[in-house]
C-alpha cells in the first residue's frame, strides 16, 4: 500500500476528521527523509542546513531520502550522486562549518539542475573522465551555479573571484585578456541547458557565436586536451 492508502485506512479507523494539510505535513514525513552517517561533528548543524535549502529549492518534493555521507579520505570534497530513478541522493559533505551553507547551496543546485526537466540533464552528455573537456565541463556548471547564487545574493562555494581566477586552469592556451572577457561572458549568461553546458566544454567558441568573435578578435584558438595531465602541463 502506498503512503497516501495507509493514512486513508488510519482515517478510516479512528474515525477522525483530520484536516487535508496536516496529513499532506504526515505523508511529506513519511515519504521524504534525511539520514547522516556516524562520526559527523556537527552532524545538527548539516543536516539542518540540507533540509532548510531542499526544502527552498523543492528538491524535498522530488526524493524520497537524502543520504549524508563522509567523503572519502583521499578526494575530500562535497559532491552528490543522485539515484538512477532521482529518487535517493548521497550527499558527500566535508564535517565542517567553513562557508556550510554556500557548499550546501551549491551542490543542491547541482541536483534540482538535474531534477528540472528544462535543464535536459543527461549522463551521455557528460565528457569522458580524465580528460580536457571533463575539467571544462566541471568549471563551466559551477560557474552557472555560483553565478546565480552571487546574482541572487545567496552564499556561494567559490566567489566570483574566485571563479575567475580558476579559469587559467581550465583554458591555459588562452592570453589572460580573452580568458577574461571570456569570464566576463560566462558570468554573465542567462539560463543555460546541460546540452550547451555539454558542447562548451567540448569547444567554447564554436558552441557560442560571442565566445567566437571574441576568440577571432584576438586571434587565438582553444585547444583539445586528451588528458588532464596535457592539460595540466601546458605551457605556452
Ligand atoms: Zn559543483
Amino acid at each position: 500500500m502506498n503512503s497516501l492508502g495507509c493514512f486513508n485506512n488510519i482515517a478510516r479507523n479512528i474515525k477522525t476528521r483530520i484536516p487535508y494539510g496536516i496529513w499532506a505535513k504526515l505523508i511529506e514525513r513519511r515519504i521524504y527523509m534525511i539520514k547522516i552517517v556516524d562520526g559527523f561533528e556537527n552532524s545538527k548543524q548539516i543536516s539542518k542546513m540540507i533540509e532548510d535549502v531542499a526544502g527552498e529549492l523543492g528538491i524535498s518534493q522530488k526524493l524520497e531520502e537524502i543520504v549524508i555521507k563522509h567523503p572519502p579520505a583521499d578526494s575530500p570534497l562535497d559532491m552528490n550522486y543522485l539515484s538512477s530513478d532521482n529518487k535517493s541522493l548521497d550527499l558527500e559533505i566535508v564535517d565542517s562549518l567553513d562557508n556550510l551553507e554556500g557548499r550546501v547551496r551549491h551542490e543542491l543546485m547541482h541536483v534540482a539542475d538535474q531534477l528540472n526537466e528544462k535543464f535536459k540533464y543527461k549522463d551521455s552528455l557528460i565528457p569522458r573522465k580524465g580528460t580536457g573537456a571533463f575539467r571544462r565541463y566541471k568549471y563551466l556548471w559551477n560557474v552557472y551555479i555560483d553565478s546565480r547564487l552571487v546574482k541572487s545574493g545567496k552564499p556561494s562555494y567559490d566567489t566570483q573571484e574566485a571563479r575567475e581566477r580558476e579559469i587559467e586552469e581550465c583554458y591555459p592556451e588562452l592570453s589572460a585578456a580573452l580568458r577574461k572577457r571570456c569570464f566576463a561572458f560566462l558570468w554573465g549568461m542567462g539560463l543555460l541547458d546541460f546540452e550547451q553546458i555539454s558542447a562548451m566544454s567540448r569547444d567554447l567558441f564554436s558552441a557560442v557565436k560571442e565566445l567566437k568573435s571574441l576568440a577571432q578578435s584576438h586571434g587565438e584558438k582553444q585547444i583539445t586536451f586528451e588528458t588532464i595531465e596535457e592539460l595540466k602541463s601546458y605551457r605556452k
